[in-house]
């Protein structure tokens, strides 16, 4: 069995509450860093852990931490990013819904660290059933003595409250998040200055995604040292990947940074292999917005090294035969997928999330979407797939935000890799159902159109 050092009592009956959390040694960390540590240690312990933000981009969480401004009576925030929705990507979702006193836990020590009094989580509206989850935590927090006024007897007061948005992928971008977190529309913010230095209410600003404070406490509680003795070279510790697609046993799966996908793939304590023994053709690593792979490139490196799953090794190669952990959204898709027809669900996604801010952004998610209705309709020329291999190079580098980079990643691999399966479509357009993909672009219901 692989380490788990988040999940470890996932499974644990009443896990969700309380009692059960604290008899599992729930709250050690809060313990240890208020009583034994200074504010600085702590950071120095993330630091020493090498722990890499968990929500896509990988930045050491450490680091990020030692950034914060810290301005004579200015106060300072952490705010968590609960706000997931990159498609195929759920883990924090599953982290929140099973031990949210671990989130809890990880919001008060990061905190403590970062000498903020006051912290928030930003959660998508939609995930009602979880804000009510956190909500009862927090207040089970409150009154066990872990939050509130001088919490175990310090100095150091906090308050914590989950924010509901309203539903929106480019509020899971940290600019974005914090002008929505200050009640506005939650357009992206062009950077710097940093949330470091001017974030919410134009305060110093830490965001970091829920796996990554989460992931705070293992390191507190066993030491950075001992974290960073998990996994392989600067990816270390443990990853959650939200496993789908064509695969045995799709789910969320804890794995230490260094396992082999093959691995994650085909044994039984991962994926279970490919469904119903078919051959595996392509793979999405981490997320709608990192660059697709065909099957041989995803076992194993352009070297013939063995693929692992690491933020390095996925990234052997660059995007020209490599990839990205991202958000460890993994969504394997076996030999009888049409690529070009998954790309069209993807950046349909990006053109209705944009924000509209920048032409690149707003005008080419627009045009990629309408090219490949089109190619799926069996309307498509050849023509038409050099056009959209030059629209996503004209998004690419040229936008406020990464979610221009997020649509335009995933075209150009699909068009690298896997040309033919658009060919295919321009060639035999036979078998299409047209309708069906003219409705659904339009939201209407054939049924009564
Ligand atoms: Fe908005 Fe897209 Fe520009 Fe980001 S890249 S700011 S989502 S228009």
């Amino acid at each position: 069995m692989g380490k788990k050092i988040l999940l470890e009592h996932a499974e644990v009956p009443g896990i969700q509450g309380y009692e059960v959390y604290r008899e599992k040694g729930g709250y050690r960390s809060v313990e240890k860093a208020l009583k034994t540590m200074s504010a600085e240690q702590v950071v120095e312990e993330v630091k020493t852990s090498g722990v890499r933000g968990r929500g896509g981009a990988g930045f050491p969480a450490g680091m990020k931490w030692s950034f914060l401004a810290k301005p004579e009576g200015v106060p300072r925030y952490l705010v968590c990013n609960a706000d997931e929705s990159e498609p195929g990507t759920f883990k924090d979702r599953y982290l929140m819904s099973k031990i949210p006193h671990l989130l809890i836990e990880g919001m008060i020590t990061a905190s403590y660290a970062l000498g903020a009094n006051t912290s928030y989580i930003y959660i998508r509206g939609e995930y009602y059933y979880l804000i009510g989850i956190l909500e009862k935590a927090i207040e089970e927090a409150y009154a066990n003595g872990w939050l509130g006024k001088n919490i175990l007897g310090t100095d150091f007061s906090h308050d914590l409250y989950v924010h509901p948005g309203a539903g929106a992928y480019i509020c899971g971008e940290e600019t974005a998040l914090l002008e929505s977190l200050e009640g506005k529309r939650g357009n992206p913010r062009m950077k710097p200055p940093f949330p470091a230095v001017k974030g919410l209410y134009d305060c110093p600003t830490v965001v970091n995604n829920v796996e990554t404070i989460a992931a705070v406490v293992p390191i507190i509680n066993d030491g950075g040292e001992a974290y960073a003795n998990i996994g392989i070279g600067r990816s270390t510790g443990t990853k959650l990947i939200s496993a789908s697609g064509h695969i045995k046993k799709p789910g969320v799966y804890e794995v230490e940074m260094g396992l082999p996908v093959e691995e994650f793939i085909y044994s039984d304590e991962y994926c279970g292999g490919i469904l119903n023994d078919k051959k595996l053709k392509a793979v999405v690593a981490g997320g709608s917005s990192v660059p697709i792979l065909p099957a041989d490139l995803i076992l194993t490196t352009a070297n013939g090294e063995p693929r692992l799953m690491s933020y390095e090794s996925l990234s052997d190669g660059g995007f020209q035969t490599g990839t990205m952990l991202g958000s460890g959204g993994f969504i394997v898709m076996d030999e009888t997928t049409n690529i070009a027809k998954n790309l069209y669900n993807f950046t349909r996604f990006y053109h209705h999330e944009s924000c509209g801010q920048c032409s690149p952004c707003r005008e080419g998610t627009a045009w990629m979407e309408k090219i490949l209705h089109k190619v799926l309709a069996g309307k498509g020329s050849m023509e038409d797939i050099d056009l959209l291999w030059d629209i996503q190079t004209k998004i690419d580098g040229n936008t406020i935000c990464p979610l221009g980079e997020a649509a335009s990643w995933p075209v150009a691999s699909a068009i690298r890799h896997f040309r033919q399966d658009f060919e295919e479509l321009v060639k035999n357009p036979a078998g299409l159902d047209e309708t069906r993909y003219y409705y659904h672009c339009n939201n209407i219901n054939p049924e009564v159109a």
